[in-house]
């Protein structure tokens, strides 16, 4: 982070604004929001500032500027079209402490000002630390749209009643549940349609039954989908979930990008379950935990790779938890055929070519009553999981059972991921281009008809995608083709 955010009292401090055109005029009245008192000083000046200056808000001095005059400021602001100036005034305000910044030249700054969404007290500042402000008011714009008006009401009422909250509720967790069920219920309601006293009466009602003990808020488990890699791809209820648990249990599937959205105080189990079935934690241990960390009160996010109950034992889980009587919810996720198909270009079904598909576990196919004729069926995707190590046995045997050696068959791995790489082959060929170019787990097979899309279809180009085409030719996927260095990084044996 080069800029680190906070947030000033300017109250009664002096501020300098250097300049005197129509960026100083608007610096100047943003000081004057924050309550600051400001002193403008420029051998002239726009037309705006005459209005200040007679009113009293600001003190004007018509002159050039010389370092004596930042004595007494706690911040400055150069905003001339002249550099050099613009350069003295940063020099001397950092000589003498003063804080000091230049309009359009992060780097003569010591702080920047972000843009701001206001809804005061509830203040939102949006920074990229000079380098795209047009990103910046995009944001904003976004997020003005978003918020209610109200929501600065909110807020205050919620500062009003944090004192008598905080003395009547001691369990901090059972307060921030109590805060959660005022700023997501009808008492925001309430503020919202401008309705403060039913808002008053409703909160002290919610405080009495606290206090009392009465909503002993039980504890609930999240079984949540964290979809394949790509944190964009999380349902907007997973992220809300993520951010309301207490202690979140997820696995190794789940990207780091990922678990950086859970809640910031929440509490981490990596139970480090393994892609291929070997695991650090026992399924029945998970369990235990699960319902012991609910037991206690807490919500529990159980965070797992993709879908939760595509073959991520998430049905287990249920039953236990069905058993044990904890309340539970399931919130879906992207799983990994899914995500994978859509990344790489590759639509699971297709009228011209497949009709059906099918999710398999790769665990199994060296069983001798796997039942292979029922895969090998044309015009049907098949989609095999955790096959990384049965791969000569999966194209093998379909072969065996009546596919044609051409029919295409890819291998995606870290699919969704900046690090996604396809391996595009053929039944045929493929056992012999994974020896070759050993791909990263955890990594998907996709064979049938549909594969042969993906040259043409594929759009997702992370800086390091690599392809390795039917040949076993590397071929570079990224933005720049004539980069070739690049796949040496990830895709090099
Ligand atoms: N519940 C998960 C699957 C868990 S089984 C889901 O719905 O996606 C683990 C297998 O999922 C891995 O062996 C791999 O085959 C597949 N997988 C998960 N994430 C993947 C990814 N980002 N890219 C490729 N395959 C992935």
């Amino acid at each position: 982070m080069d800029w680190f955010p906070i947030f000033l009292d300017l109250r009664d401090s002096s501020a300098l604004v250097v300049g005197g055109g129509a960026v100083a005029l608007r610096k100047t009245r943003q000081l004057l929001e924050a309550g600051c008192k400001v002193s403008v000083v420029a051998p002239d000046s726009d037309p705006g500032f005459a209005k200040l200056v007679s009113s009293r808000a600001i003190s004007y001095r018509a002159m050039r500027f010389e370092p004596e005059m930042l004595v007494g400021h706690r911040l400055v602001i150069a905003a001339t079209d002249d550099r050099e100036l613009n350069r003295q005034v940063a020099r001397s305000a950092k000589q003498m402490g003063v804080l000091i910044n230049v309009v359009d030249d992060p780097s003569l700054c010591s702080f920047i000002m972000p843009a701001i969404v206001d809804r005061s007290p509830m203040v939102i500042a949006i920074g990229t630390g000079g380098s795209a402000p047009v990103l910046a008011r995009q944001v904003k714009a976004r997020i003005e749209a978003s918020l209610p008006q109200a929501l600065g009401e909110l807020a205050r009422f919620m500062g009003e009643w944090r004192a008598k909250v905080r003395q009547r509720v001691s369990n901090s967790a059972e307060r921030r549940r109590l805060w959660e069920a005022v700023s997501e219920g009808p008492v925001a309601e309430h503020l919202f349609a401008g309705r403060a006293d039913e808002a008053d009466r409703l909160m002290a009602r919610m405080l009495d039954g606290s206090s009392a003990g009465s909503p002993a808020l039980a504890g609930e488990i999240y079984i949540v989908g964290a979809g394949p890699g790509d944190p964009e791809l999380l349902t907007i209820r997973a992220l809300r979930l993520m951010q309301q648990c207490d202690v979140v249990l997820h696995d190794r599937l789940v990207s780091a990008e990922v678990i950086a959205l859970v809640r910031r105080d929440a509490r981490r189990i990596d139970v480090g379950k393994r892609f291929c079935g070997e695991r650090t934690w026992s399924q029945q241990r998970i369990n235990q935990t699960m319902i012991r960390l609910a037991r206690e009160g807490k919500r529990v996010l159980r965070l797992k790779g993709g879908d939760p109950l595509v073959f991520g034992r998430g049905g287990e889980e249920l039953e236990a938890l069905a058993g044990a009587g904890i309340p539970y919810q399931v919130v879906p996720g992207i799983t990994a055929a899914v995500g994978c198909g859509a990344y790489a270009g590759i639509p699971l079904t297709h009228r011209d070519f497949a009709h059906s598909c099918v999710f398999v576990s790769g665990h199994g196919v060296e069983q001798p009553e796997f039942d292979w004729n029922r895969l090998a069926q044309p015009g049907q995707t098949i989609v095999f999981y955790m096959a990384l190590d049965s791969i000569a046995t999966i194209c093998r045997e379909l072969r065996r059972h009546g596919l044609p050696d051409t029919t295409p068959a890819a291998v995606i791995s870290q699919g969704t991921t900046r690090d996604q790489q396809v391996l595009n082959a053929t039944l045929a060929t493929l056992p012999d281009s994974v020896a070759e170019h050993p791909v990263e787990s955890p990594a998907l097979l996709i064979v049938g008809d549909v594969v042969s899309l993906h040259d043409r279809l594929k759009w997702f180009r992370p800086d390091s995608s690599t392809v390795i085409d039917e040949a076993g030719a590397l071929k570079q996927d990224g933005p720049d083709p004539a980069n070739t260095p690049a796949w040496l990084d990830s895709a090099a044996p």
